[in-house]
């Protein structure tokens, strides 16, 4: 049986950067579960469907052909042929993600997807609902969050790296409407499940983090 290890939390709570850094320290492959919901969405926005119309969004979301390869070690997400690993982080395929994968036709066909990948390979497998759905009998399991002021502050200085001025408020609340989605949605909602260790990243280092999680991970595994 291949290493699986889950890890879910809100929006911001750094899943998918501490994701990368904890596979490579096993040397491991780690899925991004949120790219794959971002894929769909970019589909549907791009068939100029409203993504919060259920019926049209299953209808794409049938012919929607998502895949997840893997070059030296780092996930590459493709619609079809057509490699969307930059096109997928917009703020408007983020926006489209959060409404897109409420929809239960979107998340079977994602879910089933994510099952069959888990099988390949030793891999860590961020997202909301890994531990509570995609692979309940994970045999780890981390909750990883923050407070919602710090994860939109850290989201807050990643974008304005990159020259992006949105004003904290603004993310923030962005940040709020997204969660919120995700918690509330009627299947597979965000939530701890029972056996999750969680991880309160807001006083700790990207560092001290990925060590915390790498020492629960050897616990179960071992060294
Ligand atoms: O993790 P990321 O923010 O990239 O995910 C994009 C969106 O996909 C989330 O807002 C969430 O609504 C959805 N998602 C999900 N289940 C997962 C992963 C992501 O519903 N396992």
């Amino acid at each position: 049986m291949p290493m699986n290890i889950a890890i879910d939390g809100p929006v911001g709570a750094g899943k998918s950067s501490i994701a990368d850094l904890v596979a490579e320290r096993l040397h491991i492959l780690h899925l991004d579960t949120g790219a794959m919901y971002r894929a769909v969405a970019l589909d549907v926005l791009r068939s100029g469907i409203d993504p919060r119309d259920g019926e049209a969004v299953a209808g794409v979301c049938e012919e929607a052909d998502v895949r997840v390869r893997y070059e030296n070690g780092a996930q590459r997400t493709l619609l079809g042929d057509e490699d969307v690993t930059g096109l997928i982080r917009t703020k408007e395929v983020s926006a489209a993600a959060s409404h897109v994968s409420k929809w239960p036709a979107v998340r079977r066909r994602m879910v089933r997807a994510q099952r069959e990948l888990a099988k390949t390979a030793d891999m860590l497998i961020d997202g909301r609902d890994i531990g509570t759905n995609v692979l309940v009998d994970a045999p780890v399991k981390i909750y990883l969050t923050a407070t919602p002021e710090e994860r939109a502050r850290r989201r807050y200085m990643q974008q304005m790296e990159k020259g992006d001025t949105t004003p904290y408020e603004q993310v923030l609340s962005a940040l709020n409407e997204r969660d919120s989605q995700d918690m509330n949605r009627e299947t597979d909602p965000l939530r701890q499940a029972e056996d999750a260790v969680l991880v309160d990243s807001t006083r700790m280092t990207p560092e001290q983090v990925v060590d915390a999680i790498v020492a629960i991970v050897e616990e179960v595994y071992g060294k």
